[in-house]
């Protein structure tokens, strides 16, 4: 049995009823196959993919909190410090309650990637809890906060891990986790990235997934011979990645026609109004039939249904494995040709293959959604300088970055003889970078 093969036959065994792990894991050795096969024996040796899929901490712990009732709630709480070979753990905190380790484990595991990808010095972790901050009240939003800080504080600091929002942590419960860090330790660092602007953020963060989303997808298309302006994009998600990469996308001269939430979506002809948008999702915290009951010209249907609409380009922008094979037929069928992840992993493995085989620009997660994780990283730089930069100088930064990792990605799939397979080129350069400072730091 090939290298490859034996560790992930290895991580399915030790790591059961994980399936979403599985996945990443498979998606990422399968890219890396040519890679791995031109440096077996040493890697080998090493234990190189052994180590590179072990995380090398895991914490679990209990999140008990009083609500408004007087009930006592309890939720688990998690952290995955996975690889730390190019800087400190960086990855976000996750609030769901579809969380569990496999989930983390799998975002913790792409995240070393993307965060090597973006050229600045991150290694790769994840965290969160199964706790659902939807329908909760501002003070039940903080005693949870509250309680997952008291444990999670003793693991993080600016230079050993610096965790950031999610799906379900916004600018409300970074705040909350903040302020009881700096509570119980007695000292204000920068050990949280999306901070408010008045305490340490950095402006064109809350921006800057979906800001950069849309840079990676501009330079894509520029280098494939195509233009963003004039054409039509489904999005899905109504959360921060999707508003925002709906509002560049129409600042670029594109029309965004759709959005969804875990309930259903808009069909809007006339193009997303991203104010209204914002207001029902990000004021009032609704559903989208409040956006439909304001817009003559939006349509509101219930379930999925973003992937069904005529387009040229698509971005899921919500959750893993939104997109299966048979949306990736459907977008196909309707003359869509490029697609990039918002999210993390929200296309299927035989959906991503469809799109390859069909000659379909696509661009994983791990490089088009890493603009949010490379402006935390200019946020932790502000942090140390004790100074802010301005959004302009921020925004500009981002743009440079993704413009950058798309080259990378693009270099390092034609070297291997992958041309176009961004998948491929994204998972190598992202691997070289990790396995040469894993090798040159011994065996830890
Ligand atoms: P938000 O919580 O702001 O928004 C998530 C959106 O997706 C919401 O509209 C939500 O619907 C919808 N959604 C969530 N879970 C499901 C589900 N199981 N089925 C259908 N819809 C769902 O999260 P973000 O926008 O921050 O994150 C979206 C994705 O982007 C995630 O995969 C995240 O990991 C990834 N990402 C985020 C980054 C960031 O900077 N925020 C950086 C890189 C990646 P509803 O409103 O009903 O909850």
């Amino acid at each position: 049995m090939s290298y490859v093969d034996e560790v992930y036959s290895m991580v399915v065994e030790k790591n059961p009823a994980q399936p979403e792990f599985h996945q990443a894991v498979k998606e990422v050795l399968e890219s890396l196959r040519v890679v791995i096969e031109a440096n077996e024996e040493a890697y080998r040796k090493d234990a190189l993919l052994e180590r590179l899929v072990t995380p090398e901490r895991q914490l679990l712990f209990r999140v008990p909190w009083v609500d408004d009732k007087g009930q006592v709630q309890v939720n688990n709480g998690f952290r995955v410090q996975f690889n730390s070979a190019i800087g400190p753990y960086k990855g976000g905190l996750r609030l769901h309650p579809s969380v569990n380790l496999g989930i983390i484990k799998f975002l913790g595991f792409e995240q070393i990637f993307k965060n090597s990808l973006t050229g600045l010095p991150i290694g790769g972790g994840k965290g969160g809890s199964d706790f659902d901050p939807k329908g909760k009240s501002d003070r039940e939003v903080m005693a949870f906060c509250q309680s997952f800080m008291t444990e999670l504080y003793k693991y993080i600091g600016a230079d050993t891990d610096v965790p950031a929002g999610d799906i379900g942590t916004g600018a409300r419960e970074i705040g909350y986790m903040f302020g009881q860090y700096k509570r119980i330790r007695g000292l204000y660092e920068g050990v949280l990235t999306g901070k408010g602007l008045s305490y340490g953020g950095s402006l064109a963060r809350t921006e800057a997934t979906g800001y950069g989303l849309l840079y990676l997808v501009e330079e894509m298309l520029k280098c494939n011979g195509k233009d963003i302006a004039g054409k039509t994009v489904v999005i899905s998600g109504a959360g921060n990645v999707a508003i925002y990469a709906t509002q560049k996308a129409q600042q670029l001269g594109a029309k965004v026609v759709t959005c969804s939430d875990s309930t259903g979506w808009i069909y809007d002809p006339e193009g997303i109004d991203v104010a209204l948008l914002k207001e029902v999702k990000e004021v009032k915290r609704a559903r989208l039939t409040e956006y439909a009951a304001a817009r003559k010209s939006a349509e509101y249907h219930e379930g999925k249904g973003v992937w069904t609409v005529k387009c040229d380009i698509a971005l899921p922008c919500a959750t893993q494995n939104e997109l299966n094979l048979e949306d990736a037929k459907a977008l196909v069928a309707n003359g869509c040709f490029a697609v990039a992840e918002g999210a993390n992993m929200p296309t299927t493995m035989d959906a991503t293959e469809y799109f390859q085989k069909n000659g379909i620009l696509f661009c994983p997660g791990k490089a088009s959604n890493a603009g949010g994780v490379a402006t935390s990283a200019l946020e932790m730089s502000q942090n140390s300088e004790r100074l802010s930069w301005t959004f302009e100088e921020v925004d500009s930064k981002l743009k440079g970055i993704m413009v950058n990792i798309f080259h990378n990605l693009d270099e390092a799939a034609k070297k291997y003889g992958m041309e176009g397979n961004y998948v491929a080129g994204a998972n190598i350069a992202g691997f070289l970078k990790v396995a040469e400072a894993m090798t040159a730091q011994g065996i830890v």
